[in-house]
């Protein structure tokens, strides 16, 4: 093999523009493609990668490998702890296995970027060639304003990305052609393979991409009236396969445009692409303002703020047990399944960085190290959307009620019972805020906090700031 093509957060064969453009070469000069994927645990675990995000990376690279080998393409593993060691790593391998072409999907944060740019620095030295294909985004290209330069609101963002979209091939590229007989099955085995819900989110490309046509069939039409509330299964929970890359978000676009036709709608009113396009929204914030990698806040100002950081408060959010049902039940949910509902995830960052008034980048770092679809821009979107320190970020007067959330978008309380159930006898109308004798019979805390006066600190912490 004379090109290589190396897969990272895009672990799939489908509408993967390195492997198809690398395979498209490779057959017009009858030479085979190889595929690499580097495994650099350490470097994870300093991202603050969860276990679960790890263990379905080690799955879906299982998978992946036996899907390539039905195609005659060899998939190679360079073990290699951290980023720093990947330029000497790669060039052996390459070097060893004559390696002439080296493709690569570019990878958006800033750490990533030095890494790749390290690699192929190296790489040149010894006259290999890199080829750099687009980043895992629907619309790939820089997404500017008239004046060039880049969208900070995401409302105009999603007009101008959507008026590019219109003018891009939005077929998704297919899967490379099979180049030889198949190879034996490979069997892999990663000592740094982690346990994780595989009963939610089995490692498999087949099935994500199954649910997403069965979504986009069944639930698609309804998401905008049913995706607040979660107790529903009303969203895609296709997040952790998007992040890791088993599926394209081309490949969604794919399916929402479909469904839209058949039903006679507009695919460019779907809800649910406006969700994917918040997902570039974030992911093109990053590369433009780099220094929101470097733990910084999108509104220096917001520098100013001191935060309480209580610890006890701390360990009680990360356990759920604060005393506020609906975010004990969110919290647990997503430390049993590595997963949180969007409006949950709002509404515990709310909780987080108002009413306990705790740093916003503590939150996200334990955010990160549980989610099993941690992905950096939208995670750090999230929670600095939530601390109204970001770009395009909440008023910071809004802050969530958190009894008032769970009132509306968990009325009959059944979501709570389902991850408090020392909860599960009372009513729906207590169970949202339970009385002390009700806490003391379910063994169940007292509030952290008090919602008023916490709610008013936050606001007048905030007002300070203003003229800075
Ligand atoms: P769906 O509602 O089906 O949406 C489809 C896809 O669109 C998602 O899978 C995701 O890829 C993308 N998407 C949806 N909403 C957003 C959004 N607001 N920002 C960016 N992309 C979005 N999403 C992550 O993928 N990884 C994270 O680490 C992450 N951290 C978050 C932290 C906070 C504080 C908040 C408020 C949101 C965070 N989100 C994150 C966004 C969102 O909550 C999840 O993408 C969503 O809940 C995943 O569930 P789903 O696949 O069912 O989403």
């Amino acid at each position: 093999i004379e090109h290589l093509v190396w897969l990272r957060n895009d672990l799939r064969c489908l509408d993967n523009p390195a492997l198809h453009s690398a395979s498209l070469e490779a057959n017009a000069l009858n030479r085979g493609i190889g595929v690499v994927v580097t495994v650099t645990p350490t470097q994870w675990s300093e991202h603050n990668e969860s276990d679960a995000k790890t263990g379905l990376r080690a799955g879906l690279i299982k998978t992946l490998a036996k899907t390539l080998a039905a195609l005659g393409i060899p998939l190679h593993i360079i073990n290699a702890e951290t980023f720093d060691a990947l330029p000497d790593a790669m060039t052996a391998f390459c070097l060893d296995h004559g390696i002439k072409h080296l493709w690569f999907n570019r990878d958006l944060p800033i750490h990533e970027q030095q890494r790749d740019h390290s690699v192929c620095e190296q790489l040149h030295k010894h006259q290999i060639k890199t080829h750099t294909l687009s980043a895992d985004l629907i619309v790939p290209q820089a997404v500017f304003s008239q004046q060039g330069t880049p969208f900070k609101v995401f409302t105009p963002f999603f007009k101008r990305w959507l008026t590019l979209l219109a003018q891009q091939d939005i077929t998704p590229l297919p899967a490379p052609e099979s180049q030889a007989d198949p190879l034996p099955e490979p069997s892999l085995n990663f000592t740094w393979e982690k346990p994780f819900r595989e009963d939610l989110w089995p490692a498999d490309h087949d099935i994500a991409k199954q649910k997403l046509w069965l979504f986009c069939h069944h639930k698609e039409r309804h998401y905008q009236e049913s995706r607040d509330y979660p107790v529903q299964p009303a969203t895609s929970t296709l997040s952790p396969y998007l992040a890791l890359g088993a599926l394209g978000p081309r490949q969604c676009l794919e399916a929402i445009i479909y469904t839209c036709n058949q039903e006679e709608r507009r695919w460019q009113d779907s809800i649910w692409l406006k969700e994917l396009a918040w997902r570039d929204f974030y992911r093109q914030l990053m590369e433009h303002f780099p220094f929101l990698s470097m733990s910084r806040p999108f509104k220096q100002e917001t520098n100013a703020l001191l935060w309480r950081n209580n610890e006890a408060e701390f360990t009680a959010w990360c356990e759920g047990k604060t005393g506020f049902p609906i975010i004990d039940a969110a919290m647990r949910q997503l430390n049993q399944t590595g997963w949180m509902h969007n409006r949950l995830r709002m509404v515990t960052a709310s909780f987080f960085t108002k009413l306990l008034f705790a740093d916003w980048r503590k939150g996200e770092a334990y955010f990160m190290s549980q989610l099993i679809d941690g992905e950096f821009a939208a995670n750090n979107g999230g929670w600095q959307w939530s601390a109204s320190t970001g770009c395009d970020a909440a008023p910071y007067f809004r802050v969530f009620n958190p009894t008032r959330q769970s009132q509306t978008y968990d009325k009959s309380g059944d979501f709570i019972k389902r991850f408090v159930p020392e909860l599960a006898t009372l009513d729906a109308k207590s169970i949202h805020n339970p009385s002390p004798e009700q806490r003391k019979q379910c063994g169940y805390p007292e509030p952290v906090i008090d919602y008023k006066p916490a709610r008013l600190a936050a606001i007048a912490a905030f007002d300070e700031l203003k003229g800075r």
